[in-house]
């Protein structure tokens, strides 16, 4: 195989999305597997949508996840520049040899007229299309539309009766007729090209060899083929990887994981999780392991195992694998994802002394194993929180746990004993809840579930041990106090 050179060519119209992401990742991962190349350009030929904030986002996205890149935007190659918007001078030339072929010519249709024509054959049951009424104009009627100020769009000459076939590496054989088509337009009236000219001219002018893409532009591959044609350049290979749907089979929404990558990042996901998510969206590994490194997952990428039919995204499954990377990584890492969200939550102030610092980390490490993703701790690590804890609403074990005879007792005396430590450690910890329950005869739940509700205010949460341990004998005390006025309504025992 010559060597694969392959693209990623997003357009800066939003964030990078999943569906772009798992393009990327393919891109790269195919390079990767073969010693290829990628080449990152940009299509910014929609002037009203495009904006450079986005291309920065893509970029950035791109990074966090681990792809690099070996030509294009930001690292540069000799196949600059990388944005469409500076290539025009390169386009020209070509319209103008597709012109002078007679492979393009020059339309004046109005807007309005073209609307009227896509009314007429949608209300007749036909494909609106282009009729081609300026296909034959002559030169006098060119000249004449030019001197009345109408500015010409230039059309692709659609040739009839052909059919156009896609040897695609991934959907096999799809064939198109050229006849359903119509003439389109190659280069807007302000002189920018449109996507499918564009694209055609980067492909082959930066010698890409592969082309893998969303299958939303299998439709326009038969267009792009005409152009190879007619410009005889070499057609590269293409792959059209499935659509990614939602679990209920439709269009992927919010709700179900359609969001940017970026979104995830400040979700606390990790990379290495959402690239290992990614991969499987489409792709299946030979074997029945599904985490995969980067490593491996470079090792056994092939086209040969992208299926044909949708992916479908499972947010829990996205979840579960995070989970998993979350487990290896190290604590800086985690702390690190977890800092501002339990910041922005108002639990915890954004200038942290070392000391805090320190017990903040005890804290994450003590519920990490706990996180789907790092966002979560503000809802996992609450229980080590402000200085009381309320009775959570609707908290049934909670209050099944303080309606036991013995919970008065049993928070009254923890309460007496953590009065009596500055500071104690889990061992401490321990010896005084076993003292406890000595003394008043409870054990079990009883015993540990009362304390938990009477600290943190509800039935689930962290590690007991733990909980005391990091809230310290004199904050415990506070709280167990505040449980006895408040969820027992008892001044004191
Ligand atoms: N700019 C296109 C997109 O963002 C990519 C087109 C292509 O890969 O050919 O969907």
């Amino acid at each position: 195989m010559a060597k694969v050179r392959v693209r990623f060519a997003p357009s800066p119209t939003g964030p990078l999305h999943i569906g772009g992401a798992r393009s990327a990742l393919f891109n790269w991962l195919f390079a990767r597997h073969y010693g290829g190349e990628l080449i990152v350009r940009i299509e910014d030929t929609d002037l009203e949508r495009s904006a450079p904030e986005y291309e920065a986002m893509i970029l950035d996205s791109l990074r966090w996840l681990g792809l690099d890149w070996d030509e294009g935007i930001d690292v540069g190659g000799a196949n600059g520049p990388y944005r469409q918007r500076e290539r025009l001078e390169i386009y020209r030339p070509f319209a103008a040899q597709l012109l002078s072929s007679n492979a393009a010519y020059h339309c004046f249709c109005s807007e309005e007229e073209l609307e009227a024509e896509r009314r007429a054959l949608s209300a007749a049951g036909e494909l609106p299309r282009y009729l081609g009424k300026c296909r034959s104009l002559t030169a006098a009627e060119r000249e004449r539309l030019c001197a009345a100020g109408r500015q010409p769009v230039v059309r692709f000459r659609v040739p009839e009766g052909r059919v156009l076939l896609v040897d695609d590496l991934v959907r096999g054989r799809v064939e198109f007729a050229s006849d359903g088509i119509g003439d389109f337009i190659i280069v807007k009236s302000d002189g920018i090209p449109t996507y499918n000219f564009a694209v055609v001219l980067d492909d082959a002018l930066m010698g890409i060899t592969h082309i893998l893409r969303g299958e939303e532009h299998l439709s326009n591959t038969p267009r792009q083929l005409l152009i190879y044609q007619a410009l005889n350049f070499q057609v590269p290979e293409f792959a059209h990887i499935s659509l990614i749907l939602g679990e209920d089979r439709s269009k992927m929404s919010k709700r179900q994981g359609a969001v940017s990558v970026v979104q995830y990042r400040e979700d606390g996901y990790l990379p290495e999780a959402l690239v290992n998510f990614l991969a499987l969206l489409g792709w299946s590994p030979p074997g029945e392991r599904e985490i995969l490194d980067r490593r491996e997952l470079v090792s056994l990428f092939s086209l040969e195992r992208v299926s044909k039919s949708p992916a479908v995204f499972n947010l829990e499954k996205l979840q579960w694998m995070n989970m998993n990377y979350l487990k290896n990584a190290p604590l800086s890492v985690i702390f690190e994802l977890c800092l501002p969200h339990l910041v922005r939550a108002g639990l915890i102030e954004d200038r942290l002394s070392p000391g805090r610092r320190a017990w903040l980390e005890k804290v994450v490490d003590s519920v990490r194993a706990k996180l789907s993703y790092c966002a979560q701790a503000t809802e996992v690590a609450a229980a080590f929180f402000g200085e009381t804890a309320e009775l959570a609403d609707g908290d049934e074990e909670a209050r099944l746990a303080l309606a036991e005879k013995t919970a008065p007792a049993v928070i009254s005396s923890l309460r007496e004993k953590a009065r009596q430590f500055a500071e104690w450690d889990e061992e401490t910890v321990r010896q005084v809840l076993k003292e406890v329950g000595k003394e008043l005869n409870v054990k079990g739940k009883a015993l540990l579930m009362t304390v938990r509700v009477g600290v943190s205010g509800r039935s689930h949460g962290p590690d007991l041990t733990a909980l005391l341990v990091l809230l310290g004998p004199q904050m415990a005390a506070r709280r167990l106090d505040y449980a006895l006025k408040n969820f027992l309504n008892r001044e004191d025992d």
